[in-house]
């Protein structure tokens, strides 16, 4: 074998020249024409192409009858060896097919009416499962079930047996899966990019200590049913080498090492449409299989090194939520991404034949939060230096192409990088970055002249040793809109993280779009029985209320019918049983699903405060335990559930999940209180856990501290199944207040307006616990003493209380008890005007539907209409 070998591109052999007959497009091949305008059949015999051709499946004997192809071929597999995961296998295989038959219409549909697109980037999507998803939304769930029943299965076990797809932390990667399913069901135009990471969020575990373990998450060990390979989809990405410019601010950027990432298709199919949107994900690949240089001079183990070293790239997600971490991998995940996504966007763009000015009159595109920023930078290399747009035009272009939505203001999660390694990794971004500065600054200065400060805080460059690169203010300059995911959130960014760029710009470019979730998946597909009930009581079919959130209303005309109070009531106690039967399977412990309910699920960060909960948990036992037998009887019966990760390097999250496990030990083992008091950390929360827990709340708590929650979406889901929130004045708490009557949540605490103020008093006037809370401080001590095992472990977690108390746990204790009392008093002494509180919130949910989201962000930021697939 010669060495000269490795310069042919394996693409180009064996591979015959395409044909000048078809046009090659983005999605297909567009039909040519004959004179009377009809389309020319493309290939071969019509007739028989046609025959062939068929729709999606519908009746149960075609639908049984693919599902035993597919045992038979797709998994070579027969009637005497399936398993349960095996007929999974089958039936994903055939439902893959239907999604397929639609995206593939919908993709050729897009195509031929070539109109405005938009690409939302997101460097998470955190889907869970898909079966029943997919059935659901193309109405052809009971046709399948009977299908599946007649080869011997029960489509319910084979739906349970899926596992999830976790490419995402949490609220924003299921912010963006939500946006997908909405996209399709309303007929936007939409498609997602992501990467397809090996290994998604990790597995978690608790120790016999009581402490996280995590364990990896190879999810994609068997065959994946749900993407669609597109081995020939491919783009160089290049990393490292040298950057040349010139005068006119164009350059070269060559050498360094090449990576080449491949396309794989995840359909999203619309509810009630035969419209299927995508999601594209790419994957790392070797631009060669190994370096045959080294390989021939018998460095084998080099030779495979480079192979891996790019194969790396998108191996694992990181398990970070609302916390920055500056690991090179990571913004070479964001390179690669985003470039891939690009050149994507571009040859799809180009194919339309439209002058490059046009490109923002077909293109627009979203950032999901600073993650894609580089994207910016990327499209003005791609134009300057490719396309030899001038500098000023291509400027022009970008800014009226991107759009950026804003997901947090906490200081430690905002994006910035050292410029060292910007320049070591993308040498000709760097320079870009500079040029957009330059401008950028003498923009600021003439507008505001010799405030230097001013230009200090706008400027990308954070000076100091090193430099870094400020993300949102470049995702600010390169955007033509800004968005805030609820009005406080959006409100706080514009008064604080980028106050400056609101006077320099003008408010018009920021705005809010207040977040949503789909009610297919978090209200029809996870609680079934109220849907049904939904959809008996209002009288409009499921199709028409599912897509249209706001008719949900009409329940509130039997709000004071007993009949209607005692169905309600009677659904949410059989999602408690489900939810009682998962906790005695899972952690063996039987809970009274008479009690109350009260969950609280989402990440472990100290912002979102599980250790106010839990030392409200803790004051909620002692106070029991003071009690005599007799004065017990009164007591409001609880279950407190808590469920969520931490991020393997959060030491505090950890520290708060041991304490979690091991009061939990302590409680549950108490026979003078184990009648009115449980409380369990289930492990390993998911999408799937969430489908769970979420129909089955009484009360869920969304307690963080005034103005650091930027929206939340868990609030929405548990309210839309009937559970009253427990929560502060912070995120989209107060829009769903604002829907549901302030009567029907559980507010408390200090608002966001006080916090910095009080944050003050702490470090200048600190007041000791004691008198602050006598309440509080007691419990601290009682952990401190040892109460509940390991007495000096949870010291660093309680001393963040005793100390500076950053999010404020001393001064909304208090306040807390008194929500916390409300809730026992109205639900065990009115149970009927819980159920009104209850029946009255759901009726009035309409606006958190994440299709009045996305047809926000189509009218408003993008200027996209549907498109709908006949
Ligand atoms: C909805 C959801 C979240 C977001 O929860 P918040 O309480 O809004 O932070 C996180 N994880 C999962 C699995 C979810 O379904």
């Amino acid at each position: 074998m010669s060495a000269s070998l490795s310069n042919i591109d394996p693409k180009t052999i064996g591979q015959p020249p395409r044909s000048r007959k078809h046009k090659r497009s983005a999605t297909g091949y567009l039909p040519e024409k004959d004179e009377e305008g009809k389309a020319v059949w493309p290939l071969g015999d019509e007739a028989v192409w046609k025959s062939g051709l068929r729709g999606v499946h519908t009746e149960v004997p075609s639908i049984a009858k693919s599902i035993v192809n597919h045992v038979q071929t797709t998994l070579a597999r027969q009637a005497y060896n399936l398993d349960n995961a095996g007929a999974y296998g089958a039936v994903a295989h055939t439902v893959r097919d239907d999604l397929i038959i639609n995206w593939n219409d919908t993709q050729m549909h897009y195509t031929r009416k070539a109109p405005k697109r938009a690409y939302y980037l997101s460097l998470e999507f955190l889907m869970g499962r898909t079966l029943d998803n997919a059935l659901l939304n193309l109405g052809t769930k009971d046709a399948y079930k009977e299908s599946v029943a007649k080869l011997g299965f029960n489509v319910e076990d084979l739906i349970d047996s899926e596992r999830d797809a976790a490419l995402g932390n949490g609220g924003l990667g299921r912010l963006a899966a939500c946006y997908l399913d909405s996209s399709a069901s309303q007929e936007i135009p939409l498609w997602g990019y992501g990467l397809r990471y090996e290994y998604g969020m990790f597995q978690q575990l608790i120790a016999t200590d009581g402490s996280q373990l995590e364990a990896p998450d190879p999810w994609l060990t068997h065959a994946n049913p749900w993407e669609i390979p597109r081995l020939d989809v491919t783009y160089d990405v290049r990393f490292y080498g040298h950057a040349e410019r010139f005068d006119d601010k164009n350059g070269i950027w060559s050498g360094g090492q090449e990576v080449v990432a491949v396309a794989y298709d995840v359909p999203i199919p619309g509810y009630a449409t035969k419209n299927t949107n995508n999601i594209r994900l790419w994957k790392s690949a070797p631009k060669r299989g190994f370096d045959l240089n080294s390989f021939n001079a018998g460095d084998y183990e080099r030779a495979v090194e480079s192979s891996n070293s790019a194969e790396a790239l998108t191996k694992v997600l990181y398990p970070n939520d609302n916390h920055m971490v500056g690991k090179e991998l990571r913004l070479k995940q964001q390179y690669f991404w985003t470039a891939a996504s690009l050149a994507d966007i571009m040859r799809r763009f180009k194919n339309t034949d439209k002058p490059i000015k046009e490109f923002p009159d077909l293109v627009a595109i979203q950032l999901n939060d600073t993650h894609p920023t580089l994207a910016i930078p990327e499209l003005m290399r791609i134009l300057v230096d490719e396309e030899e747009v001038p500098w000023k035009d291509a400027w022009e272009i970008v800014t009226k192409t991107f759009g950026f939505t804003n997901h947090t203001v906490l200081p430690e999660a905002l994006e910035r990088w050292p410029v060292p390694l910007f320049q070591h990794l993308l040498p000709r971004h760097l320079q870009i970055i500079y040029d957009i500065d330059f401008e950028f600054l003498q923009a600021v200065e003439k507008k505001f002249p010799g405030d230097r400060e001013k230009l200090a805080r706008m400027s990308l460059i954070q000076e100091g040793m090193p430099q870094y690169i400020r993300m949102a203010n470049l995702a600010v300059l390169g955007s033509k809109k800004v968005n805030g995911v609820a009005e406080l959130h959006s409100q706080l960014v514009r008064t604080t993280i980028l106050k400056d760029f609101v006077e320099f710009y003008g408010s018009s470019k920021f705005g809010n779009v207040t977040n949503g979730v789909t009610p297919r998946r978090w209200l029809d597909q996870c609680n079934p029985d109220l849907s049904n009930l939904i959809t008996e009581t209002i009288g409009v079919p499921k199709t028409t209320w599912l897509k249209d959130l706001y008719l949900i209303k009409g329940i509130l005309d039997k709000v004071d019918d007993e009949t209607f109070q005692k169905k309600f009531a009677a659904v949410k106690r059989k999602n408690k049983e489900r939810l009682a039967a998962y906790i005695h399977s899972t952690l063996g412990v039987t809970v009274d699903a008479s009690a109350m309910f009260d969950i609280q699920v989402k990440r472990i960060h100290e912002y979102k405060r599980q250790t106010l909960n839990l030392l409200g948990v803790i004051h909620r036992y002692l106070s029991i335990k003071a009690l005599t037998p007799e004065e017990r009887k009164k007591v409001n019966k609880r279950v407190v559930i808590f469920a969520g990760k931490a991020a393997p390097g959060y030491y505090i999250a950890k520290l708060t999940i041991r304490l979690i496990v091991n009061v939990a030990r302590v409680i549950n083992a108490d026979p003078d209180t184990a009648e009115y008091l449980t409380l369990l950390f289930l492990p390993d929360y998911s999408v799937s856990l969430a489908e769970l827990l979420v129909p089955a709340s009484d009360i869920s708590q969304h307690i963080s501290t005034a103005g650091t929650e930027a929206s939340g979406t868990s609030n929405m889901k548990f309210t839309l199944n009937g559970g009253l929130l427990v929560g502060t004045v912070d995120g989209a708490n107060i829009e769903i207040a604002e829907e549901v009557g302030e009567e029907n949540v559980f507010f408390f605490g200090h608002l966001a307006a006080t916090v910095e103020d009080i944050r003050y008093q702490h470090a200048y006037h600190p007041v000791p616990v004691e008198q602050k809370s006598p309440a509080l401080a007691r419990i601290l001590n009682e952990v401190s003493s040892g109460r509940f095992g390991d007495a000096h472990v949870y010291e660093p977690l309680l001393n963040t209380i005793r100390q500076s108390d950053y999010y404020l746990l001393t001064d909304d204790f208090d306040s807390y008890l008194e929500a916390q009392k409300m809730v026992d008093d109205i639900y065990s002494k009115d149970p009927i005007g819980w159920i009104k509180r209850s029946i009255t919130s759901v009726a009035c949910m309409g606006k958190f539907s994440s299709d009045r989201a996305i047809m926000e962000y189509a009218e408003e930021y993008w200027n996209i209409e549907r498109v709908k697939l006949e």
